[in-house]
């Protein structure tokens, strides 16, 4: 039930009415009983005037009769007989009457002579001006000790009160009649009428304050109320208000604003609240940095379109050297290329498309109103052109190029989540493209992420069951023309699938936390067959292991190789570590240091693998302490036929020389190759034309040929590689 007391109206009123209530009551009472005493006072000075009237007028009628005695202040305490002998009875006389008549004419009530039977007790009256409701003389009467003035009479002493008289009551003065001192011989009373006449004024003006009291509060309770809905109602406008826009109503001026009163500052406090509520959405929804929608606007767009059933375009769009950008001139270059980047997409939007930056460099679009395949395509082609020209900052020139990835709704997705994982499988698909940086999404990249998931869950399984395995592929010296070590590569075989490239299962381990794992498995093996080879008196020079920039970024790599070094027994010597040039973007310069410092304090060597395809530095080089460097395939491929490349080879190669590094060329398949390596001089080579990767129990055979046919191909005899080649 709707408890009506909720309302402030009804709240506020009751309170006013009780209050008024109680004020009115008081009041009330106060002139109840300021009545009640004066109409007491007013009828007791009449009796006692009644009395003295009385008194005055028996002295001056019968002074012979009676003696008058008086209180101080004229009233009659007794009549006392003058007859002198006190045996005297109180008898009628002939003027009772007419001295009866005058004192009740002057006091306009009765009097009355008693006398005190002996024989009976009681006072009986035989004179009086009483008469009754028709005005006839009341009968003979008499009262004893049951009358309220009868115990004083008889003691001697006045009685002045209401007495009961023809079944009703009188206001009464009753004054003894004395032969002597002593004796009471009769009475006489004087009064100034009927009770209940006297006090019919008194209860009238009762009945009237009474009802004006009622009067007043229903008066006083109405206007209160009244007064106050009318007070109240700018209160309940807010209150209104208050309602209709929590209820997502679009925003109006807050009623009651403007106003000098309470009402007036909550309506501006309600209307802060209502500005700070939109400032702090708009910044929940906004880039602070762009001024353009967050993720958190993307995917809310993409929900009421996905809700809506809108068609719609998604693009993904991501620069591609925005961290070259950053790294190279700073942050503030950086913010600088993503509002240069903003501008430029935006200058491709039309009315109704949305650009949102989700964070970092990537920025989405939603274009509603079409999933045109077409469409789609030619904005992304629009904006990929718009996003190749270099870029004029003032930090300096950026070419930043673009990626994007291109889903259409509701063909691709009907959710948001699905929407965003779908158009970023076709973003990420676009940048692991060479020539291509616009992908539409197709359910082919979903089974390639299908795949993925699991064959990260194969390869858990084979890394914790140890499938995995190691074959080792040779490097020699072409100086010397004898064996310079083994690369350690990992295989797997799955009993299904069949034999996995390592280029495939690397990046998933990597992707999936699994590469501390592999590698650990990896350096055990390495360690476990350095220690086999050198107990079989085989000197293999060193493996080399390849690390990932992940585990090397593990806080107990460097004891992890200790320790595996201590459990075979062997030294670091024994073994190098590979590590790609990626290590410089992932981790902070002291960091690699420090790190490298450490595994050469253990007697590792350290190999800088796939030289000349990542991020380069000649200064990283020049201050890390490295002790090889691996050319990559690429540099060595085809170098006999590409006087450019086999340049690019030799001044690598004088570059690995000033620093004093040993040179690796990785990748050599052919003879014609490996003579160009030779003739540049390059100090080891490694490659097809040199021996494949073979298991650890081939290795030493291998090894031991190898050495046989390189020592002869020193001397300009005729190579046995293809021989070699053949035991791979
Ligand atoms: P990588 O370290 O550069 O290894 C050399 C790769 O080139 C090996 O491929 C090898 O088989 C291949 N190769 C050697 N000579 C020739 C040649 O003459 N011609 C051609 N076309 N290829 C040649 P693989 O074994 O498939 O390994 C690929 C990559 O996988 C490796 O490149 C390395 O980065 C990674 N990898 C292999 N094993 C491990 C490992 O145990 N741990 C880690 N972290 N990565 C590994
Ligand atoms: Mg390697
Ligand atoms: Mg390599």
């Amino acid at each position: 039930m709707l408890n009506p007391f909720r309302s402030l109206t009804i709240r506020l009123t009751s309170l006013l009415v009780a209050m008024v209530a109680m004020s009115i009551l008081v009041m009330a009472g106060l002139g109840y009983t300021t009545v009640d005493r004066v109409g007491e006072r007013s009828a007791q000075s009449r009796i006692d005037h009644a009395a003295r009237v009385a008194a005055a007028l028996v002295n001056t009628r019968q002074p012979h009769r009676f003696e008058v005695r008086l209180d101080s202040e004229g009233r009659p305490l007794a009549l006392v007989l003058s007859d002198g002998t006190g045996e005297a009875m109180l008898e009628p006389q002939q003027g009772d009457a007419a001295l009866l008549s005058i004192i009740a004419e002057a006091n306009q009530g009765a009097a009355s002579f008693y006398r005190l039977r002996e024989a009976t007790g009681e006072f009986e009256r035989y004179a009086t001006t009483l008469r009754d409701s028709q005005g006839k003389p009341t009968p003979a009467w008499s009262f004893g000790p049951a009358h309220p003035a009868y115990g004083a009479l008889v003691s001697g002493t006045v009685h002045v009160g209401q007495v009961p008289m023809m079944g009703r009551l009188r206001l009464a003065y009753f004054v003894p009649v004395l032969a002597n001192e002593a004796r009471v011989v009769g009475a006489m009373s004087v009064d100034i009428g009927w009770v209940d006449d006297l006090v019919a004024p008194r209860d009238s003006l009762r009945k009237a304050i009474g009802l004006w009291s009622a009067v007043l509060l229903l008066v006083v309770a109405s206007l209160g109320a009244f007064i106050q809905m009318l007070e109240l109602r700018p209160l309940r406008a807010i209150a209104r208000f208050s309602h209709r826009f929590v209820s997502g109503e679009p925003e109006r001026q807050v009623p009651g604003r403007g106003r000098k009163d309470e009402i007036g500052d909550v309506a501006e406090g309600l209307g802060r609240v209502i500005a700070l509520q939109s400032d702090l959405e708009r910044l929940a929804f906004s880039d602070p940095l762009t001024g353009l929608g967050n993720r958190t606007r993307h995917f809310a767009d993409l929900k009421a379109l996905l809700d809506e059933g809108t068609p719609a375009i998604v693009l993904l769009l991501d620069l591609d050297r925005f961290k070259e950008a950053n790294d190279a001139y700073g942050q503030s270059a950086g913010d600088e290329l993503l509002m240069r980047a903003r501008d430029l997409i935006l200058g491709e939007l039309e009315e109704g498309d949305r650009l949102s930056r989700l964070g970092g460099d990537d920025f989405a679009i939603i274009s509603p109103g079409t999933a045109d395949e077409k469409t789609a395509q030619a904005l992304a082609r629009r904006l990929m052109a718009r996003l190749s020209v270099p870029l004029q900052l003032p930090q300096g020139e950026v070419y930043s190029g673009c990626s994007i990835g291109i889903a259409l709704l509701p063909r691709h997705a009907t959710t948001t989540e699905e929407a965003h994982r779908k158009v970023e499988l076709a973003l990420r698909e676009a940048k692991a493209r060479e020539n291509g940086p616009c992908v539409l999404f197709h359910e082919a990249l979903n089974e390639a992420v299908q795949n993925r998931a699991k064959l990260a869950r194969l390869l858990r399984q084979a890394i914790e069951n140890d499938e995995l395995t190691l074959q080792m592929q040779p490097q020699i010296d072409l100086r010397s023309g004898r064996l310079y070590g083994f690369e350690a590569l990992a295989r797997w075989t799955h009993t299904t699938l069949g034999p996995i490239s390592p280029a495939e299962f690397i990046p998933v381990a990597e992707a999936n936390g699994l590469i501390p794992a592999l590698g650990q498995r990896v350096l055990e093996k390495a360690c476990a067959l350095a220690r086999q080879w050198r107990d079989a008196k085989f000197d293999f020079g060193r493996i080399s292991i390849n690390v990932s920039t992940i585990e090397l970024g593990q806080p107990n790599y460097v004891s992890g190789v200790r320790e595996a070094l201590a459990r075979h027994g062997i030294e670091g010597e024994c073994l190098c570590i590979e590590v790609t040039e990626s290590v410089f973007l992932q981790q902070d310069e002291a960091d690699v240091t420090a790190l490298f410092r450490s595994l050469r304090g253990l007697g590792l060597r350290l190999s800088l693998d796939d030289f000349g395809t990542g991020y380069s530095s000649l200064g990283y080089l020049n201050r890390l302490p490295l002790d090889e460097l691996k050319i990559d395939r690429a540099f060595v491929q085809s170098v006999d036929q590409d006087p450019r490349k086999r340049n690019l080879l030799a001044g690598i190669l004088a570059v690995g020389k000033a620093l004093d590094l040993t040179m690796v060329a990785e990748g050599a398949e052919t003879e014609a190759e490996l003579a160009v390596l030779r003739a540049l001089d390059c100090g080891v080579a490694q490659g097809y034309v040199i021996g494949r990767p073979v298991s650890p129990l081939m290795a030493p055979i291998e090894g031991e040929r190898l050495c046989g046919a390189f020592r002869g191909a020193k001397t300009g005899a005729p190579s046995q590689v293809p021989a070699m080649t053949r035991v791979a």
